[in-house]
């Protein structure tokens, strides 16, 4: 596993709507939400299926979290603070082989900035960050 030198991630807020999918993450197993009325999967997690409206028929699913990189860019001049001891770095749109109406985004650890083979399978890892007082 690799991460990217100087970037600063950070730590996600759960509350009752995103708790799941981040209990999952602790336990390194992505979730999503699945509407059962209509068969879709959801990210970011919402209160309504955006396709039917209904609000009563969402289940947490286990993916396998594998997917394929759609676009990229490289970004060399960022305003965000976690981004510029890292810069130049990777920024991808990583679409889900078992939904491709659903797409994450990556720093792609281990890929050089610029150097992204756009199309190639990619899979889910999962990092664990460790605390520090912030100054
Ligand atoms: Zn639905």
């Amino acid at each position: 596993m690799s991460t990217i030198p100087g970037l600063e991630r950070q730590s996600p807020v759960p509350n009752d709507l995103t708790r799941p999918f981040w209990d999952a993450c602790n336990e390194r197993r992505l979730v999503l939400q699945n509407c059962t009325a209509c068969a879709r999967l959801h990210y970011p997690p919402a209160q309504r299926c955006d396709q039917c409206g209904s609000a009563d028929n969402f289940e947490w699913k286990e993916v396998e979290g594998k997917g394929h990189i759609d676009v990229y860019m490289v970004i060399r001049d960022s305003r965000v603070r976690g981004f510029r001891s890292a810069q130049p770095i990777n920024f991808a749109v990583i679409t889900l082989d078992e939904d491709p109406g659903i797409n994450f985004l990556s720093n792609l650890p281990g890929t050089p900035p610029g150097e992204v083979p756009v199309g190639a399978p990619v899979e889910l890892i999962f990092v664990i960050h460790e605390w520090r007082v912030a100054t």
